[in-house]
């Protein structure tokens, strides 16, 4: 039986190269500022995305918190997404942590803001009574929207916003290579309007260990801070690091560039899920309405559906033939291709996916649907 793991792009494992550079990294004791290794990745980051330095942290939430905790002050406020990763899925450690509030926005079917609304949103800061704004964060990909990617001209429109108040643009870039690889632009261009951007090593760039924040040489010394107060300072960390230089070398072993095959593996299940009946598109926030999937909204790594089945019995109906998804927000089911997906695995998923359907729906063979 095939094991098709599409539940997330954190399910890749490291690459043979990126397990030989992590056997024969140079350490050093990096709470120091000795480890050569973890300081070349720093400055690869930095210099990738046209910002002063870099900080190497052990996960994407981290990479959030200590972006948060240099750029905000207790009682302030960041005004960001409502369904975005640092709202949703960070045990609301801007609260327990940072000690701020969230200014939730509706997010859109292209996963941008309403500019006006996020003009709008900012507090009165004569006001004792309210917050004091403090941050506007975006996500790119944007995860809820089908992981679509956010160009240079919004981020540099968001940006202006938030500067023509006198607060700083953070960029929760978990996936921010598949944004560049889909826009077709440079990582420094579309980090440019920025303050702070984090990226994930361990998702589609198959590292196993990290993420990496970046920003001015004087905010990132503060998250440099934050992050020892969280417990996050590491000592021969060169050897998790290793993986993620490897990662963003434009060599053979990098794996930016090779995002794009993600993408069209993605577009090629969404293009066969879409065919089928039985599959909708997602519908809930951040969505269009409920109706014909449209693979034309697969730009990056995410498929997003909804199958007109129970949903848990056709998860499980697909584990049974080896291929795993996971149920998404607003009962909807989320597919994510990555290093080591290819396109024969797409073709047998979309083959599990008729079965499943057909035996969830307790009838036979699901046809497709009709002039699709
Ligand atoms: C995965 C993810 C994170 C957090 O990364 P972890 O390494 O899982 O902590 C943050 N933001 C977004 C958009 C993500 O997808």
């Amino acid at each position: 039986m095939p094991r098709i793991d599409l539940r997330s792009d954190t399910v890749t494992h490291p690459t043979p190269a990126m397990r030989r550079a992590m056997a024969e990294a140079e350490v050093g004791d990096d709470v120091f500022g000795d480890d050569p290794t973890v300081n070349a990745l720093e400055e690869r980051a930095a210099a990738l995305l046209g910002k002063e330095a870099g900080l190497f942290v052990a996960s994407g939430t981290m990479g959030n918190l200590v972006a948060q905790m240099a750029h905000l002050a207790r009682g302030q406020e960041t005004i960001a997404s409502a369904s975005s990763h640092m709202v949703t899925d960070e045990a609301a450690g801007h609260a327990v942590v940072v000690g701020t509030s969230m200014r939730t926005l509706p997010d859109r079917p292209d996963g941008t803001l309403d500019l006006a609304l996020v003009a709008e949103s900012f507090r009165d800061p004569a006001d004792p009574h309210e917050p004091i704004s403090g941050l506007v964060a975006i996500e790119n990909t944007h995860a809820h929207s089908m992981g679509q990617p956010l160009g240079v001209a919004y981020t540099q429109a968001v940006a202006d916003v938030a500067h023509a108040h006198g607060v700083p643009l953070h960029v929760d870039g978990a996936r921010f290579f598949n944004a560049v690889v889909a826009e077709g632009v440079t990582p420094a261009a579309l980090a440019g309007p920025a303050d702070s951007v984090t990226f994930c090593l361990s998702k589609g760039l198959a590292c196993p260990v990290g993420s990496v924040l970046v920003g001015s040489r004087a905010y990132i010394w503060r998250a440099r801070r934050a992050r020892k107060l969280l417990g996050g300072g590491m000592r021969q960390v060169g050897v998790l690091a290793a993986p993620g230089l490897l990662a963003l070398s434009d060599g053979p072993d990098g794996m930016i560039a090779r995002l794009a095959e993600d993408h069209a593996n993605a577009h090629r299940l969404a293009e066969g899920l879409a065919d089928l009946s039985g599959i909708e598109s997602p519908g809930g926030a951040a969505q269009p309405a409920p109706g014909r999937l449209d693979p034309a909204r697969t730009r990056t790594n995410f498929v997003i559906f909804r199958v007109a089945r129970d949903r848990a019995a056709f998860l499980a109906d697909l584990a049974a033939r080896g291929v795993l998804m996971v149920p998404y927000a607003h009962g909807t089911i989320r597919a994510v291709t990555h290093y080591g997906i290819t396109a024969g695995d797409v073709d047998a998923t979309l083959a599990a996916v008729r079965a499943a359907l057909a035996e969830t729906a307790g009838a036979g063979p699901v046809p497709a649907r009709a002039g699709a």
